[in-house]
């Protein structure tokens, strides 16, 4: 495989290509891709059994990049190291990693001059330029990218920001310049919020990388809960928070998201108390 192909940028077109295309004699690797081809091609929910199950990883680190001037702050650090640690939790609660599941210390990474809107092409290379780990051994590895802008998927005629995606199945990207542009009061919440609504996509929620137990999914905005209280729904991708925000707690994946994972080969979280 011609390793420029890496350079490819995200389309369904170009991952469609890609998987078609058969190992030629002049490629000495292996029929598998290394993780970083692999993970580049892959979609949200793809991984979601390696990261709910022990069959393959018993553990999961999560390396985090953070863009300069993101946390401008010390409000800001303080709000996004809680949101880490609430994402910690959740992934003990619902992932079965007897190994442990760890959050690496993060690492701050150059803004590019004058940009402030980032496209998903701009995503891809960011991480392809910054991201140091892929799965490895017995660990699964996800990445979060905090970036110092927003998204070109904004719609401002229509009073939308996208707060955060989920772009491959390793791979997260969250636009602070839009919390940052909440009143500070609901900064943290919103932060939380979008960091483990993310994370439920990469466990393949909703139907999406595991299958539905009982029928929730919202056909209209796929792929995602039809509850409006689940941390699944759909606006809690960051265009809509309110009901989140006044009450300054994070929603709790519901009963039929749990049921899922748990049937899936993740935890069985049905009952207890989620973490906020
Ligand atoms: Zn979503
Ligand atoms: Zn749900």
């Amino acid at each position: 495989m011609d390793r420029r192909l890496l350079a490819v940028t995200w389309t369904l077109a170009a991952a469609a290509f890609l998987w078609g295309c058969p190992a030629t004699s002049d490629d000495d690797s292996s029929s598998t891709p290394a993780p970083a081809t692999e993970n580049a091609y892959s979609y949200p929910g793809d991984y979601a059994l390696e990261l709910l199950t022990d069959d393959t990883y018993s553990s999961i680190e999560v390396e985090v990049d953070v863009m300069e001037g993101a946390l401008p702050t010390a409000e800001a650090e303080t709000a996004f190291q809680e949101a880490l640690d609430t994402l910690t939790e959740f992934m003990g609660m619902l992932c079965n990693k007897p190994g442990g599941v760890t959050v690496m210390p993060f690492e701050t990474i150059p803004a590019p001059a004058d940009k402030t809107e980032f496209t998903i092409e701009d995503v891809n290379d960011l991480e392809a330029q910054y991201r140091d780990t892929y799965w490895h051994d017995t660990t699964m590895v996800l990445y979060f990218l905090y970036l110092n802008g927003h998204s070109d998927y904004d719609d401002e005629e229509a009073g939308t920001a996208v707060v955060g995606y989920a772009y491959h199945g390793t791979s997260m990207a969250i636009f602070m310049e839009t919390v940052n542009a909440k009143a500070a009061a609901l900064r943290p919440v919103l932060l939380k919020t979008v960091t483990v609504h993310e994370f439920g996509h990469q466990l393949g929620l909703v139907d999406n990388g595991i299958p539905m137990q009982v029928a929730h999914d919202d056909p209209e905005h796929p792929p995602h809960c039809d509850n409006s209280k689940c941390m699944m729904y759909w606006l809690n991708n960051g265009l809509s928070l309110l009901a989140n925000l006044v009450s300054g707690e994070i929603p709790d994946f519901d009963d039929n998201c749990l049921l899922d994972i748990a049937a899936a080969g993740g935890k069985d979280a049905r009952g207890l108390t989620q973490p906020n």
